[in-house]
């Protein structure tokens, strides 16, 4: 697998799957850039990637921030970065909260695509990868706004494809499964559905979605653009040389 001479950009590359897919797209030969909110996160990130991959300090909520990073080109953009709060019943939740996780997940990931899109189509060619979840597709008490947002990402997904597969574009909403990362640290102390019962030690390591990812952004996954995918389909593990589910 090789990305040599493809620039990428993964949003919330700081820790969790973002981190993990710096490093397997850089493993494969990117040239790669991440953002992180914090100063404090994006310290720690150069300190554990060191000159493996380029960090900005970038919050997607910030749209001025967003356009400054895109002045520069990004032949991948992976649309990584997401919120799981609020958790909570409709009832026992703020608007305001609700809102913010809708700007982060979903708005946030529009504005990236919007920006990246202008210098792909320019170049004719791209490839963007929204990370989506189960919960795009199915709802999960306590979690209104992440499924909605998540539920928005997939329409996104298949409106980047509908308006610009034919310009070169290739557009993928990929479900890593369920990983062990600080998200579903926060799921299970909510103790609210049946997602925040899977034991620790049932969740898949963050470098599986990120090989996973690492491969969408190869030709061989051409067929499958425009698609929504999910890390345990078998036809998929086995494409990108990830272990058979037991
Ligand atoms: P984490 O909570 O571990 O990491 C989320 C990342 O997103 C962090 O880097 C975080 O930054 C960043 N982020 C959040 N909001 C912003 C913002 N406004 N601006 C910039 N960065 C932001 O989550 P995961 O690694 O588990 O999740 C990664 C993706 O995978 C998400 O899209 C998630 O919805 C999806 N997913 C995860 C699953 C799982 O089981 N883990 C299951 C299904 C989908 P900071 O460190 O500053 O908070």
């Amino acid at each position: 697998m090789t990305l040599h001479g493809k620039t990428a950009l993964v949003t919330g590359g700081n820790r969790g799957i973002g981190l993990a897919t710096v490093r397997a797209l850089a493993g494969a030969g990117a040239t790669v850039h991440f953002t992180a909110r914090s100063a404090e996160s994006l310290d720690l990130a150069r300190q554990v990637l060191g000159p493996t991959a380029t960090g900005h300090l970038a919050d997607m909520t910030d749209a001025p921030a967003l356009a400054a990073l895109f002045q520069q080109p990004f032949d991948i953009l992976v649309n990584n970065a997401a919120i799981i709060a609020p958790i909570g019943r409709i009832l026992d939740i703020s608007p305001q909260d609700w809102a913010l996780n809708i700007t982060t997940n979903l708005t946030a990931a529009f504005h990236a695509t919007q920006l990246a899109l202008r210098h792909m189509v320019a170049k004719g060619g791209g490839t963007i990868i929204n990370i989506s979840s189960g919960a795009a597709h199915r709802p999960q008490e306590g979690w209104s706004a992440y499924c909605a947002g998540k539920a928005g990402l997939a329409m996104l997904t298949r409106s980047v494809h509908m308006e610009y597969a034919a310009e070169g574009i290739r557009v993928f909403g990929f479900a890593p499964g369920v990983v062990d990362t600080d998200m579903q640290v926060a799921i299970r102390a909510s103790g609210i559905n049946p997602v925040s019962q899977i034991p620790r030690t049932a969740l898949a390591p963050a470098d599986h979605p990120a090989r996973a990812i690492a491969w969408l952004c190869t030709a061989a996954a051409d067929p499958l653009a425009g698609q929504e995918l999910d890390i345990r389909a078998p036809d998929l593990r086995a494409a990108v040389g990830l272990p058979p589910l037991a």
